[in-house]
């Protein structure tokens, strides 16, 4: 279907990028051949690195003219295989595109290079005083491209909201290879279609961000964090629902089961605090005013003592604050140690209905002897499912695998949620794509795809299921 990678076309490419940023010996493709998503391997048959958004425009309309796919990729940090080149063809690596422009103190605004890395932003902008509140585990190694294609979220969006709310414009090539401008450092945008929000989300599948614009906000001065122990894991979330219902807003509701907590303790060298408790809630609460921060994590600790909590441990220094995130920080590497292979599905559901989905998924464990561990974002209903093989063969593993993923799919779906809050569908999950979604609105996202895309040139084959592209 698409036409190989010739010495032509790598003619081509050299020309545009420069020799020096031109990557086709196998050794040097290898490193790009895999993201974060557990066992898989695609090698691209070429990697170029372009400076500018015209490079970029040059890269992708040789690639309609010559009929090979592009895949985007930023800091390879994805977990259902967006940047993987399934089809071959060539990867756009934005890591050279990794220059914040302006950091606009007056109008809270910072211009950005795609390649930019989230957690350089992060430090930058509060030097100023600045806040981008996105906070994605992955930050110290995640860009800003790739969390606008995921619209990627963190711990801190039960307040602040996930990466579509802090982006205002864009700068973006087309699969065709025309470049747009859309929005800038405006507050609202009310003109003609809102292609910014198309592309945000869009899995690097209806256009390649060049440049962004991002709005910032003062940085809170105060940071108090709250650990607390619960004798279920229902009294756990139950009691994030009442804290929410009772309008207060913490920054961050993190939650982790019991199983988690148990295999933490075991690899952990310091030991996990609370280890006996069946759940663990994370709470932090910020804001700029002493008397108004104590008033919230107060309250906060008063409703979960009164929701079954057995004890509210407060942190309001760097160094105590440091050991009580460090369960949740190393928990997905503690997770590793004990099963090296595990595969993590995240799910959203309404924020009433986590009990429910832990009830679930707990069946499911059972009927198919398989151990899962649930651990997330509470505050958001965004739960990280992860399946782990221990030392399981491997047909038995793949075939319990597969049918307790699609079950626990099913069961969001049915408790009012959906397959993704913050991973994205790329390859691992278009499969799923249906059971989220209705005929008619895949349907629609399709022609969306083939409108822009008319060659299937860029990412073809992610988010949709297979029967077209
Ligand atoms: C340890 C760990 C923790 C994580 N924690 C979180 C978390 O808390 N929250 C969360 O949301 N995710 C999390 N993730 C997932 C991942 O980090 C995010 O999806 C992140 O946004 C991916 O960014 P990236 O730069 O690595 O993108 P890549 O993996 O390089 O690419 C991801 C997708 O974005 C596309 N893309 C990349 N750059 C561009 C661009 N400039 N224009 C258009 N498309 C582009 C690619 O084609 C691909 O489809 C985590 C991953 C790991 C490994």
């Amino acid at each position: 279907m698409y036409q190989k990678i010739d010495n032509k076309i790598i003619q081509d490419l050299r020309n545009i990028v420069g020799a020096d940023y031109l990557l086709n010996t196998r050794e040097r493709l290898e490193d790009y051949g895999h993201d974060e998503t557990p066992n898989l391997f695609f090698s691209p048959e070429a990697v170029v690195k372009p400076a500018t958004a015209e490079e970029v425009s040059e890269l992708v309309k040789l690639a309609n003219r010559k009929n090979f796919p592009v895949v985007v990729r930023g800091g390879g940090t994805g977990v259902t295989g967006g940047a993987l080149a399934i089809h071959g063809g060539l990867i756009i690596s934005l890591e050279r595109m990794n220059r914040i422009l302006e950091i606009d103190n007056a109008n809270m605004m910072a211009v950005v290079e795609p390649g930019v890395i989230t957690e350089v932003l992060h430090k930058a902008v509060e030097e100023k005083g600045l806040f981008y509140p996105p906070d994605p585990a992955s930050l110290a190694d995640c860009t800003l491209g790739g969390n606008l294609a995921e619209d990627a979220g963190g711990p801190r969006a039960v307040k602040y909201g996930v990466t579509r709310n802090y982006i205002t414009g864009i700068q973006a090539v087309l699969p065709t290879g025309e470049i747009i401008e859309y929005g800038g450092k405006l507050a609202k945008n009310a003109t003609g279609y809102n292609l910014l929000h198309l592309l945000i989300g869009s899995e690097g599948t209806l256009g390649i961000a060049t440049r962004i614009t991002i709005r910032l906000l003062s940085k809170p001065k105060l940071r108090v964090d709250l650990l607390v122990p619960f004798p279920s894991y229902f009294k756990a979330v139950r009691c994030v629902s009442e804290i929410l219902r009772r309008r207060l807003t913490p920054t961050v509701i993190e939650f982790m089961d019991q199983k988690c907590l148990e295999i933490s303790r075991k690899v952990m060298e310091g030991g996990v605090p609370f280890d006996e408790a069946a759940a663990h809630l994370l709470i932090e609460v910020d804001g700029d005013d002493q008397d108004e921060v104590q008033a919230q994590y107060e309250a906060i600790g008063e409703i979960c003592l009164e929701e079954g909590a057995s004890d509210v441990k407060v942190a309001d220094s760097p160094k105590y604050q440091e050991q009580i995130w460090e369960t949740r920080r190393k928990l997905r590497e503690c997770i590793k140690v004990v099963s090296p292979i595990k595969v993590s599905q995240d799910v959203v559901v309404p924020r009433m209905e986590i009990a429910a989905l832990l009830m679930g998924i707990d069946e499911i464990e059972k009927r198919h002897g398989i151990e899962i561990l649930a651990y997330g974002h509470a505050g958001d209903g965004n739960v990280h499912v992860n399946f782990l093989k221990r030392d399981r063969d491997e047909s038995d593993w793949k075939e319990a695998l597969e049918k307790a993923v699609r079950e626990v799919f099913v069961l969001a779906v049915s408790l009012g949620g959906t397959i993704s809050g913050e991973h994205g569908i790329g390859l691992t999950k278009r499969d799923f794509l249906p059971l989220a979604l209705n005929p008619a609105a895949i349907k629609a996202m399709r022609g969306i795809k083939q409108t822009l895309d008319p060659k299937n040139i860029l990412n073809p084959g992610k988010i949709f299921p297979l029967e077209k592209f």
